[in-house]
């Protein structure tokens, strides 16, 4: 067994993307439907277990960990599990601890996050307006969120903007998103939407592609290429009025297999090489099973080695999901 984690095509994986809760307090029509029914907490991994699950990870190599959900900070035991992680930076073998959250908590958590070594965070807005918000999320209170954003960046976090682009709304938020998101100094990611999981409406409708969107903002704004490859999936742009920078993140139109160096794992524990995977490998059982971390290194072994070279989404009118397991159950 080598230390660190080589897939069949040569990527070494160094970033994990681990999931604490498929729990939500928004219910964004993107993601999940307003009926959803989330897992039994016994299914979910323990605080140990999710400790030691990062800790056996990062010492095969493993430098950077993105905690997400569910919305990650509604976990009881979610600042536990950052000041306990937090023990990795400091010793260097963790090069970053991060999180994905939709920020309407974060007011709360932002001052303790940050002591306990976290540098960065990626915050999900898809719009300014308050109706549209509660439309979108279904019920959700956009003041909230950007309440977070204030906290995260006066508890000195750089932080960063997420929307998925939708048709109908991103065309008329884009240029207030890009003013907001600049004039605060954070970045600004736009993501395809996915077809994961079933929705109470046609996926078709809401996509909206990147290119398309690209081609309309070029006619408000100045857009130049970056040559900065942050090693993620985003392909960035700068703009020119603002001096601020616009990521896309296009895994329906053009896809980005050829890097990936991450691996998710769900709140339940199962290991998943790539987001378009469908079974995944069961590490709960591993953890379960054995107090030695034997058993679970053979099962992240097997599971890296069956790494596919990409995903493959598509997304078509009346269509049936790539995969049943909504965005929420892995987290972005
Ligand atoms: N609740 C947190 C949040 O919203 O940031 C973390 C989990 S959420 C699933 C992570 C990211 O996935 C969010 O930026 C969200 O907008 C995005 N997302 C959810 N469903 C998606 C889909 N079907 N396609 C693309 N992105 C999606
Ligand atoms: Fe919750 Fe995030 Fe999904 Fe929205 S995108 S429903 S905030 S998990």
């Amino acid at each position: 067994m080598s230390v660190f984690l080589t897939d069949g095509y040569g990527r070494t994986i160094r970033y994990l993307r681990l999931s604490v809760t498929d729990r939500c307090d928004l219910r964004c029509v993107y993601c999940m439907t307003d009926d959803v029914v989330f897992l039994p907490r016994r299914e979910l991994l323990n605080f140990e277990e999710l400790d030691r699950l990062s800790s056996a990870l990062i010492e095969r190599g493993v430098d950077k960990i993105r905690i997400t959900g569910g919305e990650p900070l509604l976990r009881k035991d979610i600042l536990q599990l950052f000041q306990s992680l937090g023990r990795h930076l400091s010793s260097g073998a963790l090069r970053e601890l991060t999180m994905t959250t939709n920020g309407t908590q974060l007011a709360r958590f932002a001052q303790a996050l940050a002591a306990a070594g976290v540098r960065r965070i990626n915050i999900s807005l898809d719009t300014l307006d308050p109706a549209r918000y509660a439309a979108i999320t279904r019920h959700g209170d956009l003041a909230k969120t950007l309440a977070g954003i204030e906290a995260a960046q006066a508890a000195g976090l750089k932080v960063k903007l997420n929307a998925v682009a939708l048709r109908g709304v991103t065309e008329y938020e884009i240029d207030d998103l890009i003013a907001f998101a600049h004039g605060r100094g954070m970045d600004l990611t736009l993501i395809e939407t996915m077809p994961l999981g079933h929705l109470d409406v046609d996926r078709a409708d809401q996509y909206l592609p990147l290119d398309e969107l690209r081609s309309r903002m070029a006619k408000r704004w100045t857009l130049a290429e970056v040559d900065e490859h942050t090693g993620g999936p985003a392909r960035y742009m700068r703009v020119g009025e603002t001096g601020g920078r616009i990521g896309f993140i296009t895994p329906m139109s053009h896809n980005f297999c050829e890097t990936c160096n991450r691996i998710r794992v769900s709140a339940t524990g199962r290991l998943y090489t790539c987001l378009g995977e469908h079974g995944g490998a069961d590490l709960r059982m591993a953890l379960r099973g054995s107090e030695s971390d034997d058993k679970l290194n053979a099962a992240i072994d097997r599971a890296i080695l069956r790494k596919p070279k990409g995903h493959d989404f598509e997304i078509r009118r009346h269509g049936e999901p790539a995969l049943e397991r909504p965005m929420s159950v892995l987290g972005g």
